[in-house]
């Protein structure tokens, strides 16, 4: 790679160009799937996904957050309009918050109108956490940063306005981008981000690399 590459911290498909580092959302694929795969991805059990045989399911991940291409524990968290009731999300967050603890990997989180519900776990992280597809306010966003999250931005910053103007308050230290389930190039999402920030692509490129390879604790390809 000569260049430094697009990180997508959270996207539901494969690298889409040579120059892209994924983070992919394997869910709870089987362990022989995963060794096969030759990019990052992340495991966990969506709030949605919970069933009532949520304790099998976490037997599983245990294993699958071993291997090497599983870089962080996730997306897990907690969601108020979908998903089965809270005090089991936590239940089941909490025990995904011990197994990224326990292997020394970040956590990806997913969480619906609970910015406030997450501040209550903050002394549980160990590693980083990272709040995929964030939409929240000026308050939400400085309320998290200083308890210790990290923020992905998502395709949403293309086009919302008061997400944008959050966006352009927060320190570049402390973001990601992706294009989660959606059809896109990162490469658009780091053209937006570098027009609200006013500096180069380069530039976000070589501050998002450094985040990433200090949370993630990664030596990246080609290096
Ligand atoms: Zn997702």
């Amino acid at each position: 790679m000569d260049s430094l590459p697009f990180i997508n911290l959270h996207t539901h498909r494969k690298p889409q160009s040579k120059d892209e580092i994924v983070v992919r959302n394997a869910f709870l694929k089987a362990p022989d799937l995963i060794d096969s795969i030759n990019y990052f991805c992340s495991c966990g059990i969506h709030p949605w996904l919970l069933s009532s045989d949520f304790e099998n399911d976490l037997i599983h991940l245990e294993r699958l957050i071993e291997l090497k291409q599983v870089v962080a524990v996730g997306e897990c968290g907690l969601d108020r309009i979908k998903g089965p009731e809270l005090i089991i999300q936590q239940e089941v967050l909490l025990k995904h918050i011990e197994l990224a603890n326990q292997c020394n990997k970040p956590i990806i989180l997913h969480l619906v109108k609970t910015y406030s519900d997450i501040l209550e776990f903050k002394s549980r992280f160990k590693t980083p956490w990272i709040i995929h597809g964030f939409k929240g306010n000026e308050t939400q966003s400085k309320n998290l940063i200083n308890a210790g999250a990290r923020l992905s931005f998502g395709p949403r910053l293309l086009h919302d306005e008061s997400l944008q103007q959050v966006f352009k308050q927060t320190s570049l230290e402390n973001i990601y981008l992706e294009t989660d389930t959606k059809p896109l190039g990162i490469q658009s999402i780091y053209k937006k981000a570098a027009e609200l920030k006013d500096i180069e692509i380069n530039q976000l490129k070589v501050i998002l690399t450094a985040n990433f390879k200090r949370d993630f604790l990664l030596v990246l390809p080609n290096e």
